[in-house]
């Protein structure tokens, strides 16, 4: 299933400005650059998606997305937060992983019935395929990222 020769565009939301880019995850390792403030866009760290950048950058992917709905004041969450930093730097250009913190976007938190954090679902072609409540280990969240690409 590895397609690294081949162009996998992502829509990915610029940390600096906010912008929405094009990337190539095949190129992910050559630290692409924001197409508007022209700042690096880190895809071996989690994304932050906002409630108005989440549905195009979701459905936009052609590989899974892992989001983690956090919240600042969260304990788990916080443990959670080098476990996702691991997660993305280790699957750069085949997983997406992003960060919707859920205080700053009820929207998205609202819609996909966010009750309690953190929450990580993984998304495939802009749907649901795997949900876990609560923080995991690394080992767990693998699996469950590998359960959604199966
Ligand atoms: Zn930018």
């Amino acid at each position: 299933m590895e397609t690294t020769t081949q162009q996998r565009k992502a829509t990915v939301q610029c940390p600096s400005c906010g912008r929405l880019n094009r990337v190539d995850l095949a190129r992910a390792a050559h630290r692409p650059r924001c197409g508007h403030c022209k700042q690096p866009i880190a895809l071996d760290r989690p994304l932050h998606l906002s409630d108005a950048a989440f549905d195009r950058v979701v459905a936009d992917s052609p590989v899974p997305v892992l989001v983690d709905f956090y919240a600042d004041w969260c304990g788990p969450c916080k443990m959670m937060a080098p476990i996702l930093d691991q997660v993305a730097a280790q699957r750069m250009g085949n997983v997406l992983v992003a960060k919707v913190d859920t205080d700053a976007n009820p929207m998205v938190s609202q819609r996909f019935g966010i009750r309690s954090i953190p929450t990580l679902i993984v998304f495939r072609g802009g749907r649901e395929v795997a949900r876990e409540l609560g923080a995991l280990p690394a080992p767990r969240l693998n699996a469950l990222l590998d359960s959604a690409i199966r």
